[in-house]
């Protein structure tokens, strides 16, 4: 596998999100949503360079199987909390064709939120065909499959510190 961003990229690239972040809702408690699976770890890193309050839930949704796109999103597991009338940032580890954010976004909307931004790690600027701003981008990146950093291949590689370009032909070998 081919790194294409390193740890240290990362972290500079999370406290400057997180400082804009801070900055925009100075005096607000907003409440962040993560989708699950792959935000896990950008959600907890984020969070703890927020210098203001905040309040964090998970939603699960699905659309990959393998390196795919399945064209549809399911809902696994919806939020708990209740965001109307709350500032809500939804916090998302790659938006690739915008299909799983499109849907989330319309499903919180119908909540009746008072503002809701949307920040992503990564974003696949080709590939995304959106009729939506996003708030907050870490990285614009090629539409190759990528791993580590809390995204997956199969369930696999999130653990890895740096995000790497997956080369399926060589079952994604460092
Ligand atoms: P979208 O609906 O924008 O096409 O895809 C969003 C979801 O697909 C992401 O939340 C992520 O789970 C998955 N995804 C899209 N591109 C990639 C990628 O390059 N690598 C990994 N691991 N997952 C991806």
């Amino acid at each position: 596998m081919k790194l294409l961003i390193s740890e240290k990229e990362i972290e500079t690239k999370v406290k400057q999100l997180a400082e804009e972040i801070s900055s925009d809702y100075t005096g607000k408690t907003p409440i962040l949503i993560g989708v699950l699976n792959g935000s896990f770890i950008f959600m907890a890193d984020l969070v703890r360079e927020l210098s203001i309050d905040c309040e964090v839930d998970f939603i699960k949704l699905h659309s990959y199987t393998g390196t795919r796109s399945g064209g549809t999103v399911h809902l696994l597991k919806d939020i708990s909390a209740d965001i109307t009338e709350r500032d809500v940032i939804i916090v998302e580890d790659i938006v690739d064709t915008g299909l799983t954010m499109k849907f989330f976004k319309e499903r919180l909307e119908g909540a009746h939120p008072s503002s809701l931004s949307i920040v992503t790690l990564l974003f696949k600027k080709e590939v995304a065909q959106l009729n939506f701003n996003i708030d907050y981008i870490g990285f614009e990146i090629p539409s190759d499959y990528v791993v580590g950093y809390g995204l997956d291949y199969n369930q696999k590689k999130r653990n890895l510190k740096g995000i790497y370009v997956f080369n399926q032909d060589d079952g994604g070998n460092k």
